[in-house]
């Protein structure tokens, strides 16, 4: 920070703003984390000076070869972690890794099915206001409203039905385990392309902790900036097959100069993601996120599915009385951040959303365990049950600040 307040003390200190604020608020926010000092520098270093359009041993600019270096050791630590055969680390985002996919690999026109938004999907799956939705046409499957888990006999039939010329798994809060290897045999069986969007369970899939796609799906993109805790951005792992045009579709179809500085920060969070220590950590994600659907079980509330097998939990507000908006607004006023979730399977859109979604990635970064999950869960369900007493919520308010004190981001 020296440098910046020096030079330009009025980003510096809204700098220095928000690192107080994500310090003394509690983000249960299920896609965030912080990432660790390591992984900033690496963001933060004079790789930001450097165009390297191209890729390895094949660029358009002179002086890459410490980026050729970069590069392909971040390519080979993801296909390490991943057990991949080929690894893609320039999409800026996870929206640019899918986006590359279907301008590798399919024709405009031809259909996408993907699950539904309102269930858990992603926009980026053939939504009408992305892209892929006016460059493909998309068809959804959902879950089965009445366990809110994924019918994969439903899949298979959709399948056979709508003739996709890619089937996509993966979503943003399906908080079960997804058979991946399902998914891939209703693909090969229907001759269809497979892509699993791991952008949600990267983290958890490297340390062990969630069946990986690869080996059975072929195509796989994902974020690093989520449970995985690398810098903000995407990559896509595939089967050496589609390799090049894979590579071509990201540059340079899509993108201009890769970003070297988030390669950078890519590889160091792969080689942070293959310690034991992170094995753990994900360990700790998903007990953490069992605990705290159980004692809010426990409270009166109603964890959708009963509960989770990962990093978060939807629950739905149906008989607590509160909207998913206002149950938002009250967390965030005792200094918790949480999202309104649809809750799957009843087609409420965003504005309508009955649940909230809660995730455990960020407060485990803190440290948090499972006394702190409790501590949490009784505190959620005393603002949910009281959401306009300022009273209440006041005092949640300073309990919150004080586990935010006690457990500090990067210590
Ligand atoms: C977060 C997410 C993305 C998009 O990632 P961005 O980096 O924000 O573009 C894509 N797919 C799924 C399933 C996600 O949850």
């Amino acid at each position: 920070m020296p440098p910046i307040t020096a030079h330009d003390p009025e980003v510096a200190a809204l700098i220095a703003r928000e690192t107080a604020r994500q310090n003394a608020a509690l983000t249960l926010v299920a896609s965030e984390n912080y990432a660790s000092h390591a992984v900033l520098a690496a963001a933060g270093s004079a790789l930001t000076n450097k165009y390297a359009d191209g890729y390895p041993g094949a660029r358009d600019y002179p002086g890459c070869e410490v980026c050729d270096d970069i590069e392909t050791l971040a390519r080979e630590r993801l296909c390490r972690l991943f057990g991949a055969g080929h690894a893609n680390v320039q999409p800026y985002s996870g929206s640019v890794a899918n986006l590359a996919v279907y301008c590798a690999l399919l024709n405009p026109g031809d259909r996408i099915l993907s699950m539904k938004v309102e269930d858990g999907g992603h926009h980026t799956h053939g939504s009408p206001e992305h892209l892929s939705g006016r460059l493909y046409r998309a068809a959804r499957y959902g879950v089965d409203p009445a366990t809110g888990l994924l019918d994969y006999a439903e899949i298979a039939a959709a399948v056979r039905r709508e003739q996709p010329a890619l089937l996509i798994c993966g979503g943003s809060f399906y908080p079960r385990t997804i058979d991946f290897g399902a998914f891939a045999e209703i693909a090969d069986e229907a001759g269809t392309l497979c892509l699993a969007d791991i952008a949600h369970l990267a983290g958890l899939i490297a340390g062990g902790q969630h069946p990986s796609p690869a080996g059975a799906v072929p195509l796989i993109t994902t974020t690093t900036h989520k449970t995985l805790r690398g810098p903000r951005g995407g990559a896509i792992l595939c089967d050496a097959e589609y390799a090049e045009e894979i590579d071509a579709a990201v540059y340079p179809c899509l993108q201009g100069g890769p970003l070297m500085h988030i390669i950078a920060a890519k590889a160091v969070c792969c080689a942070e993601a293959m310690t034991p220590a992170f094995k753990d950590y994900s360990r700790r994600v998903v007990a953490n996120a069992k605990v705290l659907a159980t004692a809010l079980a426990a409270e009166g509330f109603s964890p959708f599915t009963g509960g989770t097998d990962t990093h978060l939990l939807v629950l739905d507000l149906a008989g607590a009385g509160i909207r998913g908006c206002d149950a938002e607004g009250a967390l965030s006023r005792a200094g918790i951040a949480a999202d309104r979730c649809p809750v799957p399977g009843r087609g409420e859109g965003y504005d309508t959303a009955g649940g909230i979604r809660l995730g455990t990635p960020a407060a485990t970064t803190r440290g948090m365990g499972e006394e702190e999950m409790k501590a949490l869960a009784s505190l959620i369900a005393g603002i949910l049950r009281n959401p306009h007493h300022p009273g209440r919520i006041g005092e949640a308010r300073r309990e919150v600040a004080q586990l935010a004190r006690t457990f500090p981001v990067s210590p």
